[in-house]
């Protein structure tokens, strides 16, 4: 399978807090992995809003949370301090040693997880290339992406239009609306 078919995420949303959670639990969806920066908050925001910490109290009655990210210690924790939650830093995304490490935290089969995220290169691709089904959202400051996003940016358009020239259906039911948020 190439790439770019691993590229693509189950559904979209405009942000964490309009994702249809309820129907996930309903689908047997037991674990949510989340990424942090631009998918919780912006890489300029240093913690949790106490909307971000109040959404994930409420998941937390209805699924295992783990957050994953590629960023530091020092940085989830920080953003973390006032929810308890397991977390993953340095994770390596794409790489599926962070997904293997968080699926092991939860002891759930992969399909029973969903991963969440705002890049296709690292949550969505490195996600699917391990066997669990991702999310896509909205950055939540596209503005404030850090020198490596930027650069993933640029083969992310790469492979935006390569799912458009050859899947132009899943192109338009998961990944246009994507693109015109931006
Ligand atoms: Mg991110």
């Amino acid at each position: 399978m190439a790439v770019y078919q691993k590229c693509i995420p189950h559904e979209y949303h405009a942000s964490i807090f309009e994702i249809p959670y309820k129907t996930l639990k309903e689908q047997g969806i037991k674990s949510l992995f989340f990424d942090l920066d631009n998918t919780i908050i912006g890489y300029d925001e240093v913690s949790l809003s106490k909307e971000h910490v109040q959404l994930l109290n409420t998941l937390k009655k209805d699924f295992d949370v783990v957050i994953i990210s590629n960023t530091s210690f020092k940085r989830v924790s920080l953003a973390l301090c006032d929810i308890e939650v397991p977390f993953i830093w340095h994770a390596k995304k794409p790489l599926k040693c962070g997904f293997k490490k968080a699926l092991s935290m939860v002891k759930q089969n992969k399909e029973d997880v969903i991963m969440i995220g705002d890049q296709l290169m690292t949550d969505v691709y490195g996600a699917t290339r391990y066997g669990i089904q991702a999310i896509l959202v909205r950055s939540v400051k596209r503005k404030s992406d850090r020198k490596i996003t930027q650069f993933n940016r640029k083969l992310e358009n790469i492979v935006l239009k390569k799912i458009q020239k050859n899947l132009p259906e899943l192109y338009e039911s998961r990944l246009k609306q994507y693109v015109q948020d931006h």
